[in-house]
């Protein structure tokens, strides 16, 4: 029985859990409308940022990167650890309001706040280690070693599907690197982001002298993040949405010998091989598929099944798709919550028609609740039976769509796995030892998250998130991803009475 939020309420909601927050006065007057996907109504409006506050921005957060870098690596830790204090006091309310503003049920925005909490952790512990090497050197009575050093602003243009948690992995390694951070959300999820930026100054407060402009937030579109994108005193972009933002991103930084750090779309396929645990499996792929309606970087979206299981497996899921309940993300039954808005949902309709041109079979895809909320977008997640893999399966469409497809011999599987632009994240299901061990190998996947009798979806944030091919190469969050907001310095230094000149030849000082 599904269940859909009642309109008229949430905008007073919003504005409870934004005071709570700390979020209020200037901060939620302008021309900009906050909408919620749960019912389409506006729940706020906020302020509009132009190229020139942007160029502000930058400069207050250059001048803040100046004092910071100075500040010893455990101490700007510090800071962090506060802000992992502040996010654990109010995760309830910035988790409501993710679930409000992105409309992911409620134990994926609590999910996310999480998210932020165990980078901040990292993060901490991380700002004691920030090691460099000592190298052997071939030059007699000389030392060679490497030295990890700040790199200055680093510009964050964030999508709306992880609305806080993305700022966070790369804020929280970029303070404790001695970085300065200058945020563009995207224009979808403006309110979490206030939010984000008030809790921040919490910690900032508690921690005493962080230098002003350390952290700054700029609302804007499209514009806002190309201004930011273009600035020479931005040593440092990290882009995270579209492949077609991508593209648009990564050449423009390259054109002033900026570095990137992009993680764009991806189009995440599971191999499901004839030894699968299939209840283990139609658990896992029923989750990864339909979870946050689709609108996951990492969602399952292509299904490839071994011919002996396809019937079995396909009866199985229909089942599941069929029984999933659809709605109110706020409701602990509810597993898929509504689009974003009324352009993904035409995305959607455009890829599943074009799924039937070809050939293929859909199972649901339609829209629900229209009647009660004419501004709200909620589908019934769609199972596609695909004879091939078309143009269609092969790009992403933000919704949840998961395409089915045959195969016969194992190395057939691995070939459609990476047969697409996009490299972001992959799984096999499997108890042979072998399919598993070729999936991770290098003839195996091509994706920068290969995973075995576990979905594609999600990530934690102690491995570095990101993925290959179109989906930009960018590493964010754990593992040595820090070393992205540092640049390198080689250190020689002769403690000896010789100079060497050149191989072999020296000469006697005074
Ligand atoms: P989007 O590309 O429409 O927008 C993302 C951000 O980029 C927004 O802040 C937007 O204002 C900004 N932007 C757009 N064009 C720009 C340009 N030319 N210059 C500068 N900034 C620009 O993406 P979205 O719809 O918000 O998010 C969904 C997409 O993000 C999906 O493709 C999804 O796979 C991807 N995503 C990837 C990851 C990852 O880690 N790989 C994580 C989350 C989302």
């Amino acid at each position: 029985m599904s269940r859909f939020p009642e309109p008229g309420i949430l905008p007073s909601e919003a504005r409870e859990i934004l005071t709570r927050l700390g979020v209020g006065g200037d901060a939620l007057r302008g021309p900009r409308a906050a909408c919620s996907p749960l019912t389409g109504e506006v729940l706020a409006h906020v302020p509009e940022m132009g190229a020139g506050e942007v160029e502000r921005a930058i400069a207050r957060a250059h001048a803040a990167y100046l004092a910071w870098r100075t500040v010893p690596a455990p101490r700007r830790g510090e800071l962090v650890r506060l802000f992992g204090a502040e996010l654990r006091a109010v995760k309830a309310d910035l988790a409501a309001l993710v679930t409000l503003e992105a409309g992911k049920i409620a134990s994926e925005g609590a999910g996310e706040v999480q998210e932020m909490i165990d980078i901040c952790d990292f993060a901490t512990g991380l700002s004691r280690q920030l090691h460099g090497l000592t190298i052997a050197t071939e030059r007699p009575d000389h030392r060679m070693m490497e030295t990890w050093h700040p790199m200055g602003v680093v510009g964050v243009i964030s999508a709306f599907n992880f609305p806080v948690a993305v700022w966070s992995w790369n804020a929280a390694l970029a303070f404790v690197c001695g970085d300065a951070v200058v945020w563009k959300p995207s224009e979808k999820t403006p309110l979490t982001a206030l939010a984000v930026d008030a809790v921040f100054r919490r910690a900032a407060a508690r921690f005493g002298d962080v230098p002003e402009g350390l952290s700054t937030l700029v609302l804007g579109g499209r514009d806002a993040g190309e201004a930011l994108v273009d600035d020479a005193r931005v040593p440092i972009i990290s882009a995270t949405g579209s492949t077609a933002m991508g593209r648009s991103v990564g050449p423009r930084v390259a054109e002033r010998f900026g570095r990137a750090i992009l993680e764009l779309g991806g189009n995440n396929a599971a191999i499901v091989c004839p030894s699968a645990d299939l209840d283990l499996t139609v658990r896992a792929v029923a989750f990864a598929a339909m979870g946050t309606a689709g609108q996951r970087c990492t969602s399952l979206r292509r299904l490839i099944v071994h011919d002996g299981i396809y019937d079995a497996l396909v009866a199985r899921l229909k089942t599941a798709y069929g029984s999933v309940s659809v709605g109110d993300p706020r409701a602990a039954a509810t597993l898929v919550g509504p689009l974003i808005d009324g352009a993904a949902f035409g995305t959607m309709q455009l890829a599943l028609d074009a799924a039937r041109a070809a050939g293929g079979t859909v199972t649901g895809g339609e829209r629900v609740g229209e009647a009660a909320l004419p501004g709200a977008f909620y589908v019934r997640p769609a199972l596609v039976e695909m004879p091939a893999q078309t143009d269609t399966v092969a790009a992403e469409t933000f919704a949840p769509i998961l395409y089915v497809l045959r195969y016969g011999a194992f190395a057939e599987a691995v070939r459609l796995n990476n047969e697409v632009p996009q490299g972001l994240a992959s799984s096999v299901f499997t108890t042979d030892l072998r399919e598993a061990e070729l999936f991770l190998s290098v003839t195996g996947s091509d994706c920068g998250i290969a995973n075995v009798n576990i979905g594609p979806s999600g990530a934690e944030i102690g491995g570095a998130f990101g993925g290959e091919k179109e989906t930009g190469g960018g590493r964010e969050a754990g593992s040595d991803s820090w070393k992205a907001y540092m640049r390198r310095a080689t250190n020689t230094i002769n403690y000896g009475m010789k100079l060497p000149l050149a191989q072999g030849v020296t000469f006697e000082v005074g």
